[in-house]
Order: structure tokens, then sequence, then C-alpha cells
């Protein structure tokens, strides 16, 4: 049982501000993302949550509990390192003893221990091969059982899947999800794919140099972004953001005064008869089409499903679905319009 908590939490590394100020707060038993591009802080978040850095400023809570002066191994937060490697002189079952082992823990409890968490990771006909007679996906499985055989109130991943190629990436997250709910521990996650984000996340917090611009559950981020920067970050095709003075030949309605720009997702792009907009391309993907067009010049995104026939070259007209109209202020603030 762990929650985990920020408050007003800044590191520095000289001149750096590794992590800005930082309030968070994360749940127990939570499937948790830190989410943002390289170099804004999600390292920094895990190295102080164990205890490997201190706050230069802020407090963190680990079950309502300050642990500034909780040493890493009392706080008892297991780290799943990022390249995952087994010894390869031990067979699987030696690698996921290992880290009880090496606490001398009770044979009877190393067992106990060890049956339960490859039983949860379906690992146990592979437990007697050495790591070269595994996969890719069973050598990590045996890894992440290695990180989980010691019981701790929460752990934490360092972007664990992001050097497996993409379909192993898929199938490891799903099987992710899974562990952590039969687990029924806190999981604080990085990552900086928007997909693996979306696809696990109870609750996700989404960085930028150092700062968290935004928390919520990932549907909360996709249709209520803050700011220009997390629409931009959340959703492939990215958000298209245009000038009002554009956005108007559209004939979007409710427009507030102060907005600036306008925000619309490819998938709330409506395209009909008209001649409001040019198609630059046309990319069938089987169950939708991305479509390129160009908008006076300006390039926009539209999603349709299917394969609707369309050309390039062909002019078209352009709505926003009601509803689903995003506004920006000059600064890129989120205006609430609806
Ligand atoms: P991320 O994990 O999002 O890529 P990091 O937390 O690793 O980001 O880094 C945040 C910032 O802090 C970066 O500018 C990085 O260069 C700096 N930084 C991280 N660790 C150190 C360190 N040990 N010494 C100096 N600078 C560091
Ligand atoms: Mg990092």
């Amino acid at each position: 049982m762990a929650s985990i908590s920020f408050r007003n939490v800044t590191k520095r590394y000289g001149d750096v501000v590794a992590v800005d100020d930082v309030t968070l707060d994360i749940r127990d038993n939570a499937f948790f993302c830190l989410f943002g591009p390289p170099l804004s802080g999600k390292s920094t978040i895990l190295k102080l949550i164990l205890g490997l850095e201190q706050p230069d400023a802020g407090e963190i809570l680990i079950d309502g509990r300050p642990v500034t002066h909780v040493s890493p191994a009392q706080r008892n937060v297991a780290m799943v390192f990022q390249n995952l490697a087994l010894f390869p002189h031990m067979t699987a079952l030696e690698n996921v003893r290992f880290p009880l082992v090496e606490r001398r823990m009770e044979p009877e409890h190393i067992r106990a221990r060890v049956a339960d968490v490859t039983e949860k990771l379906h690992i146990g006909h592979i437990l007697h091969k050495p790591p070269a007679q595994l996969s890719g996906g069973e050598r990590q499985r045996v890894a992440i059982a290695r990180a989980l055989v010691r019981d701790p109130v929460a752990y934490l991943m360092d972007d664990p899947i992001s050097a497996l190629d993409a379909r192993l990436r898929e199938e490891t997250r799903v099987e992710l999800r899974r562990i952590q709910r039969e687990m029924g521990k806190t999981l604080v996650y990085v990552t900086h794919d928007q997909e693996e984000a979306m696809s696990v996340a109870d609750g996700m917090a989404v960085f930028e140099n150092g700062r968290v611009r935004q928390t919520g559950t990932p549907e909360d981020l996709y249709r209520r972004p803050n700011s220009t920067y997390v629409a931009g970050m959340l959703g492939a095709p990215a958000m298209n953001v245009l000038p009002m003075e554009l956005a108007v030949r559209m004939q979007v309605a409710d427009a507030p005064d102060r907005a600036a720009n306008l925000g619309v997702r490819p998938e709330n792009l409506r395209v009909g008869l008209g001649e409001l907009a040019e198609i630059t391309e046309v990319e069938p993907l089987g169950g939708f089409t991305t479509l390129g067009l160009s908008l006076e010049g300006t390039d926009l995104r539209a999603t349709l499903r299917g394969q609707p026939k369309f050309t390039a070259g062909q002019k078209v007209g352009l709505t926003v679905d009601p509803g689903r109209a995003h506004f920006f202020d000059a600064g890129g603030a989120a205006i609430a319009a609806h």
C-alpha cells in the first residue's frame, strides 16, 4: 500500500532545474505515468521517490508520511531498471530468487514469493533455462519477475520497454497492465510514448522542462488539454492548431473573444463538399484514412473512418464537429468554451 505525493518539489543540478516546483498526487494502487519528452525531469522524479536524490525544496510523502529523512532501503520502493539485464550465468529461477537470497530471506518465504510471482507472470515453465535460451519477451518477463519478487510498497519503471520492437512493446504493456492489477501495487511508470501512456495509465502527469503541465486521467487530458503543449503531446496525428482568422472560414461557432487559436483533433474535422481547402495527401491505413489538407497554405490533418473516395488535388469543404472545438489564448492556455 502506498500513495506518493510531491509538494512543491524542486531539484537542481548546478544551473539545471531538473524538477521545478512539482506538486503531484499518485493514488495507492494506481498505474501512474510520468509522460514527457527527453530531459523533462521524469527520471529525476523516480530518483527522488527512491531516495537516491534529495529535493532542494519541497516535500515528498509516501503514504502521507514525509520521507525526507527516510533512507532508500527503509522506503522499500523497487526500481525496475531500464535495461532489465539478467545475470547470464544463472537460470531464470536463480535470477528471480536473487533479490530475496541477497536479503537472506527464509527459504520457505522465498519459495512462496517466487511461486506467486512466476505464476502471475506465466513463466513457471521456463524457470530452468538460462537467459541465452529465452526469447526477448521471456527474458523481459523474467526480469520483471525479479523486480516484483521483493514485495515493496511501490514499483518504479523507467521507460522499461522502449528498446523492444513495436509488436513486443504492445504485448508487454498489456502484460504490465494485467500484472499491476493482479499485484495490487502502485506503479510509477516513465514513458515518452504517448500511445503507451494513454493505453496503460489510470492517471498521468505531462512534463515539460521539469514542470508538470497537467495531471489527470488519459481521457481527461485528451478531451480537455489545458494548453496547446498538452494538446500537442497526446494524439496522433497531433491536434490541428490554427489562428482564429483562418478558423472562422470553417464557421466555428461559439468562439470566445480572447481566442487566438482554434484546436481541432484530426478525427473531429469534417471533410465534405466545398471549395475551402485542398487535399494534398491521401493515406489509406485500412480501418481509417488520414488526409493532408491545405487551408490557405496552412497544413491540416483529418482522420476519417474507412476508405472514403478522396483524391489529392481535390477541393473540399471543412467544418468542425459541434462541441469539439478547443480554443487557446495567445499564450497557448486553453479557454473554457463549452
Ligand atoms: P528525463 O528522464 O525526462 O529524460 P531527467 O530527469 O533525466 O529527464 O533530466 C532532467 C534534467 O536534469 C536534464 O536537463 C538532465 O540533463 C539533468 N540531469 C539529470 N540528472 C543529472 C545529473 N546527475 N547531473 C546533472 N544533470 C542532470
Ligand atoms: Mg529518463
